[in-house]
């Protein structure tokens, strides 16, 4: 009943004038289309012949017609009540023999033909549009990315030859936001190439370790002053040399390495890599990047892949971005032929997942080849830096006030702060406060309070204060743990 409810709504709004006749001729339904472009209010007891005199005659048994029914349409001539007439495409099938109930669609012609022409313009324009977008953006991008690079190379050149450590902070402050800005520039153009579809890949033989090697290097100087544990463990099926875009690849590990430091203050960001299928001579590759940061609320995963989005403002603001890299990221692993997928819970750290598909160079291609289960890959593993494997147990005691380990590394932590204010560089200090902010969330109020202010002291930029409640804060932490003991 309903569906018959809903199939008549559809009728009567189609785009096609409709119209029922009976085996007498006469209509007894016509939909809103064919009402307004033949010019009745109500077409119920007219004639077939009226609309098409031309093609049917009205008869005493109803109508006289050449007309062959079935599923062609054919032009005919149809006539409006004002007996002004237009060119119409005309289908009409004889639905029930039994009962003689015939079906006519019908498009006026003209019409069609005008509609078709303003679809053609409306894509011409969005064309050019895109075109002119696309020239613009690279345009810009590339004005942009001289003058930085200008000041870059500048400041690169005073760093060098400058002794005062004053103006020293100064430069090294300009040269981090010139890095900034031209990363902010490279995702900018990325992505509006992705979007014209003028993106091309550039496979060429690489050495898929030293590739790796290089990933780490870039993050991990990052991860050791946050004090993250990193880990990567590479499957031995992969071989040391393969067929990819080796660029596109970098990009996309390092954006993930990226986000995972920088939403994590507390744990470990783990890489496994691992070879899961082959077809003929191309394997596909899975990569896994883990983190034990703020997570992801499952309401917000969805949005994660869109362009321009990040999951709250107050996370542009804290962390800032531009919501992009996750969205260049899908673009390319698609183009790799693979899929890119998120696993998050709020505050219990993320694990974002890819595939792509590579080449095997020819002294490969005659190895046999065991597929790696996605999840229980044995892996090897093929360097691990600077801290030995910790257990989640372990990352949640961590984040436990009061337990050992949360202790050590708080204490880690604020000398690695104090220590920054030394040296004058208070905003590597506010990055320790933060992570400290999260090391004591369960705190009793005192320490909260106390934190609170030794934050606000760094914020100002003062020195007397900051020592003033640092010592406090220690003495605070040190009672704790006489009055556990
Ligand atoms: P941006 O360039 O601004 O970092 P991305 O597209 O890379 O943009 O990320 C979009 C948003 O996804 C981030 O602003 C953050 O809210 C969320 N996000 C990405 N990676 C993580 C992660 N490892 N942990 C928590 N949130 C993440």
């Amino acid at each position: 009943m309903n569906q018959n409810v809903d199939c008549i709504f559809h009728i009567e709004d189609a785009l096609e004038m409709i119209l029922l006749f009976d085996q007498m001729g006469i209509i007894s339904f016509a939909n809103a289309m064919a009402r307004k472009n033949l010019g009745y209010d109500s077409l119920c007891g007219v004639h077939i012949s009226e609309i098409f005199p031309n093609t049917f005659k009205s008869t005493e048994n109803g109508f006289e017609t050449d007309y062959s029914f079935g599923e062609e349409h054919q032009n005919l001539v149809a006539y409006r009540k004002n007996l002004t007439c237009f060119p119409a495409e005309v289908r009409i099938i004889n639905s029930d023999v039994s009962q003689g109930i015939y079906i006519c669609m019908a498009n006026d012609i003209l019409e069609k033909e005008y509609l078709n022409r303003e679809i053609e313009n409306v894509r011409q324009d969005a064309e050019h549009a895109l075109k002119v977008k696309s020239e613009f953006i690279a345009n810009v991008t590339h004005e942009l990315r001289t003058p930085v690079n200008g000041v870059l190379g500048n400041v690169k050149e005073l760093l060098a030859t400058e002794h005062d450590e004053h103006t020293k902070k100064s430069l090294r402050l300009i040269e981090r936001c010139c890095g900034d800005m031209n990363k902010i520039i490279n995702n900018i153009l990325d992505f509006s190439k992705l979007e014209a579809g003028k993106f091309t890949l550039e496979p060429r033989k690489f050495s898929f370790r030293n590739m790796l090697d290089y990933v780490r290097e870039n993050h991990i100087n990052k991860l050791n002053e946050k004090g993250l544990g990193f880990f990567m463990t590479i499957s031995p099926q992969i071989p040391e040399y393969i067929i990819g875009d080796e660029l596109r690849i970098t990009q996309i590990l390092n954006n993930l390495l990226s986000n995972a430091q920088k939403f994590t203050s507390v744990g470990k960001i783990t890489v496994e890599v691992l070879r899961t299928a082959r077809v003929n001579d191309k394997i596909e590759l899975f990569f896994i990047v883990s983190d034990t940061g703020i997570g992801i609320d499952s309401a917000d995963k969805s949005k994660l892949f869109q362009s321009f989005s990040q999951v709250d403002a107050s996370i542009s603001r804290k962390y800032g971005g531009t919501g992009l890299g996750l969205n260049i990221c899908k673009q390319l692993v698609e183009l790799m032929g693979g899929r890119i997928e998120v696993e998050s819970e709020k505050n219990r750290g993320s694990t974002f997942s890819f595939s792509i598909w590579v080449e095997l160079c020819d002294e490969d291609k005659n190895t046999s080849f065991q597929p790696a289960d996605k999840k229980q890959a044995s892996l090897s593993t093929s360097f691990i830096q600077n801290y030995s494997e910790k257990g989640s147990n372990e990352t949640d005691n961590i984040k436990r006030y009061g337990t050992a380990e949360n202790r050590e590394n708080l204490k880690r932590n604020m000398s690695k702060m104090i220590l920054c204010i030394e040296m004058d560089n208070w905003e590597k200090a506010e990055m320790f406060m933060d992570v400290i902010k999260q090391l004591t969330e369960n705190a009793p109020s005192d320490v909260s309070r106390t934190i609170l202010k030794l934050k606000m002291a760094i914020q100002k930029e003062n020195y007397d204060k900051v020592i003033a409640e640092y010592n406090a804060l220690g003495k605070m932490i040190e009672s704790e743990v006489q009055q556990t003991v």
